[in-house]
């Protein structure tokens, strides 16, 4: 039996206290139905026109385009969501667990099929490095016990007293948390190209593989864990769902909803105002808003001590993405779901991407095609793709107005050349994203795809907290709060709101 969780409020719903959350990312969903088990009336007010942020669907001659997340970890935190509202995931929602879980093309046209599968992966090791089989043991070991602390001791625990801090220090050096990703995985294994392999997962939340903390190994963990899926339908279909319970638990998302600026008295967040001048009041309001623009543009200067415009502008901002979203008129069989594509050059093209902040010549790449597994999300006899360029966010100096479709068609060209034979003849649909769609748009901060980059002076508690240090009653979730980026991260953040705001029965309503 499933719990069927607090599924009415013993007091008239005008009287209920009411929450708003800004923005309906998955972060922002997840608050909306952990606030409203909690009692609360809640609002979601959404910019865009549909649901989801980041997750956005496009529509598109006959093609369905999820925009952004497509790899699917740890669903268990999605189960979670169901079951506050008594429900399962999967009277609404299927997921596919995927074999292989990627395949990683390197240059010289070799591959690696890296999944959860121990016999298959050391058979792939082998391929390129005998030597290097037993690391991978040892490499998953160390990234277990750095799961225990990482995902489970921090994850989705608040970080909002420096102490929390100190606590957690000891086992993070006994961890090795000051080695960078590559710096842990280079002690393991020799080949540079198993190097690879095992390092570029922080590049799926916006990291530096070279810069991010060795914290981050713990992905690789979850991954062998848990699996790595994808949603049938697309991930839209996990958004559609989200939006379900929320309309099931008696609340509303409003759409086409600007915030303009959060309304603080004495101290304490009261509501919001919208572009249009309307006033929402609020007992608690919750932004899944982009962590920078929230502080920068929604709290005016005077409500702030820590996230200062100065603090903001020095911070360090994720890489930003080009994405190009295309349909062809074929199917290409031989492509995996999930493909990474790599480049001549690592090392250099990230410092190209974080450091120098220039366009490179070069490119890796995240190759997705979900008609792998499922064919209805393009028209029959067609594929659906996107494919994703990590590229500097806007402090590099990139004109994308004139630079976006000569940078798409030399990635049609690499592609064309190695893994989409004739691909420039066989598109029908194409749209683009650049960094400028994640400022305009999703209102990002510099346009960074992933909000503050994971380093580790940018964690736990140097992180914007997830109850806001400079107002009352103002809460955080999303990418730009503790934890982090990626969807694990997003939905831990709202989970940690669970001990941070108190049952709405517990408050006077306003
Ligand atoms: C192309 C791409 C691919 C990715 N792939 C993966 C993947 O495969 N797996 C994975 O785990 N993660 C992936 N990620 C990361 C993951 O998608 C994000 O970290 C996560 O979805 C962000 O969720 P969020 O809660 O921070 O909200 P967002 O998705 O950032 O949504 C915030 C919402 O707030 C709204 N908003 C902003 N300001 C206002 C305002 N003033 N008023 C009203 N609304 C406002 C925005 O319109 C938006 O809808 C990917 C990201 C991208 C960009």
């Amino acid at each position: 039996m499933l719990d069927p969780g607090p599924s009415s409020i013993p007091v008239p719903r005008d009287q209920t206290p009411h929450a708003v959350v800004i923005g309906s990312g998955f972060g922002g969903l997840a608050a909306a139905i952990r606030l409203g088990a909690k009692g609360y009336r809640v609002t979601v007010l959404e910019k865009l026109d549909q649901p989801g942020g980041r997750a956005y669907v496009h529509k598109q001659d006959g093609f369905s385009f999820d925009a952004g997340p497509t790899i699917v970890t740890a669903p268990y935190l999605f189960e979670e969501l169901w079951k506050l509202c008594g429900k399962r995931m999967s009277d609404d929602v299927t997921l596919k667990p995927m074999s292989p879980f990627y395949r990683i093309r390197f240059d010289d046209g070799t591959f690696f099929d890296y999944s959860d599968d121990r016999d298959a992966v050391l058979d792939q090791i082998a391929k390129f490095c005998p030597s290097d089989v037993p690391a991978y043991d040892r490499f998953m070991a160390a990234s277990h016990e750095i799961f225990k602390v990482g995902f489970e001791q921090l994850g989705d625990q608040p970080f909002s007293r420096f102490t929390d801090m100190l606590k957690i220090a000891p086992a993070m050096l006994k961890l090795e948390s000051y080695r960078s990703v590559y710096g842990l995985v280079a002690k393991h294994f020799k080949d540079p190209k198993l190097r690879q392999v095992f390092s570029f997962h922080p590049l799926l939340i916006g990291g530096n593989p070279f810069m991010s903390s060795s914290v981050y190994c713990l992905i690789t963990y979850l991954e062998k864990q848990w699996g790595v899926h994808s949603a049938m339908g697309g991930t839209g279909a996990l958004v559609t769902g989200l939006a379900k319970l929320i309309a099931g638990q008696g609340n509303e998302i409003r759409y086409r909803q600007s915030v303009r600026r959060i309304l603080v008295e004495n101290g304490t967040a009261r509501g919001v105002e919208l572009a249009d001048g309307e006033l929402i009041k609020a007992d608690i309001v919750v932004s899944n808003a982009d962590s920078a623009s929230t502080y920068r543009y929604l709290l005016p200067p005077e409500t702030r001590k820590r996230w200062t415009d100065a603090k903001i502008e020095k911070s360090r901002y994720s890489m930003s993405l080009f994405v190009w979203y295309f349909g062809t008129k074929r199917r290409y069989e031989d492509v995996k779901h999930h493909t990474i594509l790599l480049g001549p050059r690592y090392r250099e093209l990230i410092s190209d991407i974080f450091g120098r902040k220039v366009l490179a010549d070069d490119f890796s790449l995240y190759l997705h095609r979900p008609t792998a597994t499922d064919p209805s999300l393009a028209p029959q006899g067609c594929d659906t793709f996107y494919v994703l360029s990590p590229v500097p966010n806007l402090l590099g100096n990139i004109d994308w107005t004139t630079k976006a479709e000569s940078y798409r068609a030399s990635i049609a060209k690499m592609l064309g050349e190695t893994v989409l034979p004739d691909l420039e003849n066989q598109v029908v649909s194409s749209k683009i994203t650049t960094p400028l769609d994640f400022q305009d748009r999703l209102s990002s901060f510099r346009g960074a795809a992933f909000g503050l980059e994971p380093v580790l002076w940018q964690s736990a508690w140097f992180r914007p907290h997830n109850q806001s240090e400079e107002v009352k009653n103002l809460f955080l979730v999303g990418a730009g709060t503790h934890p982090g980026a990626g969807l694990p991260g997003v939905l831990s953040s709202a989970r940690v709101l669970d001990s941070l705001v108190p049952p709405a029965d517990s408050l006077v309503t306003s």
